[in-house]
This record gives structure tokens, C-alpha cells and sequence, in this order.
């Protein structure tokens, strides 16, 4: 049922109160008043609207007063993707120079020029790529957002355009939706914490001289609210949740991102139990801008004002009325132009309204310094795709891969040895960019789209070549005559596989399961097998995807996610140096659960009945002695029966991952083979432990035992993080019910941001 405005059952009381991030600036408020007085309804209006640069000349920009501009992908008027950045920066300076033209009438208002700089400046040939979102949230390191953010602003910045469409701050509860590449995580507080750094990084601190300087730019926390929560996770669905959840979980980004002083908030495609966001004005203004105190402005998104009830692509005095700022239109502008107009003469839409709207984009323009043209980078050379800018990625590449699988510590793999690289994704810099990179969907695959950027196989080559090993890439797994030598044989394979690019509802899936090319991938892990050549997969994705079958196929596994352009970063952790030492261990945590059936559709940290086959926070290191059975069936069970020998357990809930170490009585930990089948009930009782009283040991039930993970669920979450400090350990003193003679020592160790 639609939420009508007024409707009972909502509540301001839901949301924090804020101030606005920025003190009220008493000059800059005049001088907006001042511009106001001094335009036409037609210019005002005309601030409102953001055209594509393909369906829109500068001249028309000044013959129409348009605010803004924006380009949807990297192909450029006369379709050319191949546009240097220093081609961005002409076209920028030519729509600004015909919004500063006043030789027709009317005031000189700046353009302000948006892009979807989402990874990086991903449009833009030559640009450094970042990892998507999803990986970055796996490295969990607010600190590397903060310094991402400031790097892909300064590309952007070289090419003239001012904003960038960034962070996207979605909290997503449905893997299958094809955005979930896009998000940090399913976690509001890794997605709040990340958002406040992202956009100090993209606009600079809004407490000192960096901020919005022009090395620092304007960015839009993305799409306000509700995206990642859509039922069945369907792109621009119905985001049917309470209030109370549409604030603590997927609003929690804007509160941090609003401190941090966001300039301005896209509006989200998506309904929220039955009404689309765009025409939302209980959120959109009783919310984000009077609750919250957003003195920014609210910009449409893709035409998406059209799906409110009663309007058109060109024409929507609801979104207005609402409390949308800025239209994101494409070649309908000049009807949505002159419909909106005529909206405001015939009363439809209060001029008072658009006063605001306007107010709120100069107020931006302003503080950007875009009336001073202050564009300190733009044009400047040795910036886009620098050795510094690539080093971070390089870094963020490595903190994002998430090892899922090491059995028999294949990995770090010996650079020294014979390695077989193969798989559809080993040399392919499009697909381990993911979508939203030079086009919308991603589909670029040539060299010339990827100047200066290392693909995973490349990465590997140069870290065995500095090693003394040998190398061979293989398309099909073949291994080509005598590649190692006479009779020689790899000594391991990698193989890189994964979905393809994909952007928005492209990627919505029915189910979670990994299908696309799994047949063929399936394959090429099996003649590996055959040969006896353990295989490394290197998991290319978007999200996590059921793949018990292929972890089975698979010695060690890693989620690489969605890598970029640095896949040098993918070979610093997974090879040796020329000694034989690892160089880097893996660091990346699960920022999202990993399904472990095939239906598991919707699965989160906080679930009622969670059981996921690696937990949120999961990830093994080189130190961990973790083997995950070779037999998981479809449903994702794989009990262990019989010795426990080498395994090892690990505890999902409750706040942070605990790895459980079966050890002995002396604490050193120590396998223990012993008869641990799981009981008739799947239980495993947790008789007592140091530290803990009686009672909190026996709120502790562990449920279903099998190697690779356990649940151990409490009642009372804050039980453990209670006794421990950072890297504290605590030993507990485990009694397995109806095999009591198999009494065990655990160690826990408590790992990730919570401990
Ligand atoms: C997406 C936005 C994006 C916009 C402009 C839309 O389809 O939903 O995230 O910023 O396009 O490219």
C-alpha cells in the first residue's frame, strides 16, 4: 500500500536530528539572494535542469540557462571514447564559457558537470581504477577510502568536470540485485563508516582549506534511500521495510555522509512501500532536508522522476513539489524545461519552491568555487593514471581479496615454480573492472581502452619473471608442448574466472547461484584435477555467488571481487618473492556472508537463522591451518565425520568473527583428532569457559558442526566482546555433549574492527 504523505505511522522521531555539517554563511547567503532577485523564472528553472552532453551544445546551454550537464558513460558528442583527458577538459571549459555568456541577457551562472567517477574516473581512457565498492569494503580500512576518494578526485579533476555522482552508500540485503558490486557492504556500520571518509576524501575536510578547493570536488551520496533493500533485490524496486529499518539500516550512510558535509544527495530510483523516492516528499524534505539538515541540493536520477505517479519524462511538478532540486534528463530536457515553466505560472509549483531549489545549487556552485573558475588541476598533466594514484589501488587490491579456501597451504604459491595461469578472466582488464568502467556496462576489452593498467596475469608474470620462475598463460588449460621445459609440468595453476561486466539491473539475478560460464569453468577446473595440478581459483565477482562446486574443484579460492585496473595487486599476495617468502598476506574480511545453498537469497549478519558458509568477516591468512571439505553438496553440508584431524572451526556470531582454534590443554594450538561427529541435534555444548560465568557459558550453543565453518550462537551478543580486548585471547573449556571423552580446549581469537 502507498505511504501517503501524511499517512500514520511515520515518524521524524525515527531519524537523528543534525545540524547542517556548515555553519549558515551569512555573505554567501546574501550573494545567493542577490542572483536570485536578478534572474527570470526561465533562468531559475533552467538551473534545474542537468542535460547528457550528447543531447545538449553549449550554445544551447546558453540560450537556455542550464545548470548543469552530466555524461552517462565515456563516448563523447562526436562518439568518441577515445577522448584524452585533455578533450574532457576543453568540452568542460566550452559549456563553462557559454554559461558564463551573458551577451544574449541574463546572469552568469557557472555549469556544474557531474560524472560517474565510481571507481576512479572510470570513464575516462588512461584513468586509475579502483577496486569496486564490494572490495573495498573487504579491506576495511577507512583510512585508504579517505586517500581513494582524494585520487579519484584529483583525475576528475584534471578533466574539467566539477562533481562526481559518488559514493554509493546502498546497504544491500539482496545479493542478487545487480548494484551490489557497487556497495561497501551489507553492514550499516562499515557502509557509515566509509561513507564519511569517501566524501572527506572526495571534497577535503569540510573543516579546513582543502575542502571543495578544486582538488577537492563536489560529491553525491548515492541514492537516497532505501536501493539495496529492494524485495527480491530487483533494480529500482519496492523497498518494503518499517521506518525504523529504512533509517538505522539503509540510511545509516547519509547520516555520516551529511557530517561530513555531502553537497548534494541523489535521489533513489526505488519506491519505499509503494512510493518512488522521487516524488517522496516526506523523505526527501521533511526528512533528508529539514530533520537532517541538508543545505545541498537533491538531484534527480536518470530521468527516474518519470516513474512518480502522475508524470512523464517531461513533465513532473510532483518531483519538484516534492523536494527535488535538480532533473537528470536526457533529450527531453527542453519540454521538461518549458512544461515546468508553465507548471510554476499556472500555480502547480509554488515559486517559493523553486527559489529553494535554486538557492541550494548556487549555495553549491558557490562554495565550490565555481563562479571563480577555480580549477587549479584541470588540464594538468601527470596526474590521470599516476604511479602514485595506481600504487594506492595497487594497495587496495591486495587489502580487498578475501582468501575463502587454502587447503594444504597451497598458497602463497612459490614464484619460483612452474605456474599455469588460465580462465576467461586472466588477461582481461574488462572483466576484472567490472561495469561502470568507459561505458555503462562495462564492455570495453581492448588495449587501447586500458592504457597503463596490469591485468591479473600480467601482475603474476611480473612478480615470477623478478622470481626466477616460469609462467605460462593458457586460454583453455592446455598446457601448451613443452612450455616447462622438456616433460616438464606446472607445479600449480591459477585460474581466473568469474561473471562478466554488468551495470545496474543488467546484473539482477534470479538466483544466487554462479552460472554464468560455470559449466566451462567447471571444466577447466576438473581437466586440471585430472592432471593432478592443484588449482588456485581466483574468483571474479560482483558479489558473493553459491559455488560450492567450484570451491570443491579448488585447492584455495580467493574473491578477488572486482579488482580494477591494478591486477599486479592480485599476484603481491598470492606469490612469493625470489626467497620463497610471502610478500603479503591476505587481510580482507567478508564484508558480505557467503551463501552456502543454492536458495540462500537473502542472507545477513544479523538474520534470525544465519548460516551462511563463511561468515561476515571471514577470511583466512597464512597463518591459518583451515581446511574446507572437498565435498559440499548442495546444500552446502559437508559434516565432518569422523577425525577432525587438521580442522578447524570458525564462529560467526555474534558482533565480531571469532576464530576458534581447537588446542590442547597447554594452549598452544594443537590439532586434535578425535571423534567430534556432530551430535543427533547438531549440538555441541558449550560446557564452561575461563572468564565467563556459568550462565553467559551456557547462553553459548554451538550449532552444526562441519569443517570450514560453525555457528556459535548466543543469546547475549555483547557476552564475549565484553572480555576481551584488542587481540585478546580467552580459552575455553569445550565438553562435547554424548562424546565426553573428546573434551577439547578451544582458543578463541577475536578478529576485526569490533574487537
Ligand atoms: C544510475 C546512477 C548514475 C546515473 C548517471 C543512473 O542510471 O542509477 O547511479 O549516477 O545513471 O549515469
Amino acid at each position: 500500500a502507498a505511504v501517503a504523505e501524511s499517512a500514520e505511522g511515520l515518524s521524524l522521531e525515527n531519524w537523528p536530528a543534525l545540524k547542517p555539517a556548515l555553519p549558515r554563511d551569512e555573505k554567501l547567503e546574501a550573494r545567493i539572494a542577490d542572483l536570485l532577485s536578478r534572474m527570470t523564472l526561465e533562468e531559475k528553472v533552467g538551473q534545474m535542469m542537468q542535460a547528457e552532453i550528447k543531447s545538449i551544445t553549449p550554445e544551447e546551454v546558453k540560450q537556455y540557462h542550464i545548470g548543469s550537464i552530466l555524461n552517462g558513460g565515456g563516448t563523447f558528442p562526436n562518439n568518441d571514447k577515445f577522448a584524452t583527458p585533455d578533450d574532457w577538459r576543453k568540452l568542460a571549459d566550452a559549456y563553462f564559457a557559454a554559461s558564463m555568456d551573458t551577451s544574449d541577457g541574463g546572469v552568469a551562472i557557472p555549469i556544474i558537470w557531474g560524472s560517474d567517477a565510481v571507481h576512479g574516473h572510470n570513464n575516462v581512457i588512461g584513468a586509475t581504477l579502483f577496486p569496486h565498492n564490494i572490495g573495498l569494503g573487504a579491506a576495511r580500512d577507512p583510512e585508504l577510502i579517505r586517500r581513494i576518494g582524494e585520487a579519484t578526485a584529483r583525475e576528475v579533476a584534471v578533466t574539467g568536470v566539477d562533481w562526481t555522482f559518488a559514493p554509493t552508500i546502498a546497504v544491500v540485503r539482496d545479493d542478487r540485485w545487480g548494484r551490489t558490486f557497487e556497495s561497501y557492504s551489507e553492514d550499516p556500520d562499515i557502509v557509515a563508516a566509509y561513507a564519511r571518509e569517501m566524501i572527506k576524501g572526495i571534497q577535503g575536510d569540510k573543516n579546513s582549506e582543502e575542502f571543495l578547493d578544486g582538488r577537492h570536488l563536489v560529491s553525491a551520496a548515492k541514492h537516497f534511500v532505501g536501493d539495496g533493500g529492494t524485495t527480491r533485490g530487483i533494480d529500482r524496486g519496492d523497498t518494503e521495510v518499517s521506518e525504523k529499518e529504512l533509517a538505522e539500516i539503509h540510511a545509516a550512510g547519509y547520516f555520516t555522509a551529511l557530517e561530513s558535509g555531502v553537497q548534494s544527495v541523489m535521489a533513489s530510483f526505488n519506491s519505499w512501500n509503494g512510493k518512488r523516492l522521487h516524488g517522496h516528499k516526506y523523505l526527501l524534505t521533511d526528512v533528508l532536508k529539514n530533520r537532517l539538515g541538508f543545505d545541498g541540493f537533491v538531484v534527480g536520477d536518470w530521468n527516474g522522476h518519470r516513474f512518480v505517479e502522475g508524470c512523464t519524462v517531461d513533465s513532473c511538478a510532483a518531483a519538484v513539489n516534492a523536494g527535488l532540486d535538480m532533473f537528470m534528463i536526457t533529450s527531453e530536457w527542453k519540454a521538461l524545461l518549458k512544461n515546468t515553466i508553465a507548471q510554476v505560472r499556472n500555480g502547480e509549483i509554488p515559486e517559493s519552491r523553486i527559489d529553494d531549489a535554486v538557492s541550494r545549487i548556487l549555495r553549491v556552485k558557490i562554495r565550490a568555487g565555481l563562479f571563480e573558475r577555480d580549477r587549479p588541476l584541470a588540464g594538468k598533466t601527470g596526474i590521470m593514471g599516476s604511479e602514485e594514484h595506481r600504487a594506492i589501488a595497487r594497495e587496495a587490491v591486495r587489502k580487498s581479496l578475501v582468501l575463502l579456501k587454502n587447503n594444504d597451504q597451497l598458497l602463497p604459491v612459490d614464484a619460483r615454480k612452474n605456474i599455469l595461469v588460465t580462465g576467461n578472466g586472466a588477461d582481461s582488464i574488462a572483466k576484472q573492472s567490472g561495469g561502470w568502467t568507459i561505458s555503462w556496462q562495462g564492455t570495453g576489452n581492448t588495449a587501447e581502452d586500458f592504457p597503463g593498467a596490469t591485468s591479473i596475469y600480467t601482475g603474476i608474470k611480473q612478480a615470477v619473471d623478478a622470481a626466477g620462475g616460469t609462467v605460462v598463460l593458457s586460454e583453455n588449460g592446455e598446457v601448451p608442448q613443452d612450455a616447462f621445459g622438456k616433460g616438464g609440468k606446472p607445479d600449480v595453476a591459477i585460474v581466473v574466472y568469474g561473471e562478466d561486466p554488468y551495470a545496474e539491473w543488467h546484473g539482477d539475478l534470479a538466483s544466487i547461484e554462479y552460472q554464468l560460464g560455470s559449466k566451462e569453468d567447471q571444466e577447466l577446473l576438473q581437466k586440471l584435477q585430472a592432471q593432478d595440478i592443484p588449482v588456485v581459483s581466483v574468483f571474479l565477482s560482483g558479489r558473493p555467488l553459491w559455488v560450492n562446486k567450484e570451491l570443491n574443484l579448488s585447492d584455495a579460492f580467493v574473491a578477488a571481487w572486482l579488482p580494477g585496473s591494478e591486477g599486479a595487486g592480485v599476484a603481491d599476495v598470492l606469490l612469493t618473492d625470489s626467497e620463497g617468502n610471502k610478500r603479503y598476506d591476505f587481510t580482507g574480511r567478508l564484508s558480505f556472508s557467503w551463501p552456502e545453498l543454492v536458495h540462500q537469497t537473502v542472507i545477513n549478519r544479523d538474520d534470525a537463522n544465519y548460516q551462511p558458509l563463511f561468515a561476515y568477516g571471514y577470511g583466512l591468512d597464512y597463518s591459518s591451518d583451515a581446511q574446507l571439505a572437498n565435498n559440499l553438496n548442495e546444500d552446502g553440508e559437508s559434516y565432518v565425520d569422523g577425525n577432525l584431524e587438521d580442522a578447524w572451526l570458525m564462529v560467526s556470531r555474534p558482533q565480531a568473527p571469532w576464530k576458534l582454534f581447537i588446542a590442547d590443554g597447554d594452549q598452544e594450538p594443537l590439532w586434535v583428532s578425535g571423534n567430534l561427529a556432530r551430535s543427533d541435534d547438531n549440538n555441541i555444548t558449550v560446557a564452561s569457559i575461563d572468564m565467563l560465568s556459568q550462565e553467559d557459558a551456557r547462553a553459548l550453543t554451538w550449532k552444526g558442526l562441519r569443517a570450514g565453518s560453525v555457528v556459535l550462537e548466543t543469546r547475549k551478543p555483547q557476552d564475549l566482546s565484553r572480555y576481551l580486548d584488542e587481540g585478546a585471547a580467552l580459552t575455553m573449556d569445550i565438553r562435547v555433549d554424548q562424546a565426553p571423552e573428546a573434551a577439547v580446549f578451544a582458543q578463541i581469537t577475536c578478529e576485526g574492527p569490533e574487537c
